[in-house]
C-alpha cells in the first residue's frame, strides 16, 4: 500500500516537473528533484489531492508551501551544485529544503515558527534529508556557519538585510523577494569581492512576509 501511494506520487511529481519544463525550467538537476520528491509529504492532509497542481498551498499557522513553479525558478537562480552551502530562510513545510538537499547542496534553514519548524524537521528526517534547522529570526542569518555559496530567502523582506550579503561567499548567490507586502520583485545578488555586487531582478512574484529585526514588524 505504501510503495502503490510511493508510486502514485513519484508519477504525480514527474508531471509537475514536465509542467515546469514546458513553462521555462530548464536546469536538469532542479526538475530530476521535483520529479523524485513526493510533494504530498510536504502538504497537509486536506490538501493533498492538490499537492501536484502548480500553486502554493495554506499549510499550518497561516502560512505557505510556495508554488512548484517559484520553488524551481528560485532554486535554478541559485545555480544550485554538489556539495553548495545553502542557507534558507523559512524552512515553511520543509519542501524547498529538500529539494535542494536532493540536488546534493548541503542546507541549513531557519523558521521563526515552533510549531512549522517541529513539523518540517521530523519530515525531513522520516525522509531521509539531512537538513540543519533552528528555530529564530532569520533575518540576522546564521553567522555560525557562513559564508554560503548561496542564500534563499522564501518570505518577501521590504529591503535586502545586510547580514545575507555580508554571509555570502565570493561569488555566491543571494535569492531573495523584496518590495511591498503584497508582491515583491525577485533579485539575485552575486558578491563579486569584498565590496562588489551585482544586481538582476527576475520579475514579480507573492510571497508571506518576512518578520523580523531586519524584515517587517509582526
Ligand atoms: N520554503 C518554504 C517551503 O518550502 O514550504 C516556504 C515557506 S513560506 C512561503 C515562508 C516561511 O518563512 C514561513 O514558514 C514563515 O514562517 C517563514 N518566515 C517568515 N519570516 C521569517 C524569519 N524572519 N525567519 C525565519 N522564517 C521566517
Amino acid at each position: 500500500m505504501q510503495t502503490e501511494q510511493y508510486n502514485r506520487g513519484a508519477s504525480s511529481a514527474f508531471h509537475l516537473a514536465e509542467e515546469l519544463r514546458e513553462n521555462g525550467i530548464d536546469n536538469p538537476e532542479v526538475l530530476k528533484a521535483i520529479a523524485e520528491i513526493p510533494r504530498e509529504w510536504f502538504v497537509p492532509e486536506g490538501f493533498r489531492a492538490r499537492a501536484y497542481d502548480n500553486e502554493a498551498l495554506p499549510i499550518d499557522c497561516g502560512q505557505t508551501i510556495s508554488q512548484p513553479y517559484t520553488v524551481a525558478r528560485m532554486t535554478q537562480l541559485l545555480n544550485p551544485f554538489q556539495g553548495m552551502k545553502v542557507l534558507e530562510i523559512g524552512t515553511g513545510s520543509g519542501y524547498q529544503a529538500a529539494v535542494l538537499s536532493a540536488i546534493g547542496c548541503r542546507v541549513w534553514s531557519i523558521e521563526r515558527v515552533p510549531d512549522l519548524l517541529q513539523t518540517a524537521r521530523h519530515r525531513l528526517e522520516k525522509h531521509g534529508f539531512h537538513v540543519a534547522t533552528r528555530l529564530g529570526d532569520g533575518t540576522v542569518g546564521w553567522s555560525e556557519y557562513a559564508p554560503y555559496d548561496g542564500i534563499i530567502v522564501t518570505a518577501g523582506a521590504p529591503k535586502i538585510p545586510s547580514p545575507f550579503v555580508s554571509q555570502l561567499s565570493i561569488g555566491g548567490r543571494l535569492v531573495i523577494p523584496v518590495g511591498e507586502k503584497a508582491t515583491q520583485q525577485l533579485f539575485v545578488v552575486t558578491r563579486i569581492d569584498e565590496e562588489d555586487y551585482e544586481v538582476e531582478e527576475h520579475g514579480e512574484f507573492r510571497f508571506v512576509p518576512l518578520i523580523g529585526k531586519r524584515g517587517w514588524e509582526e
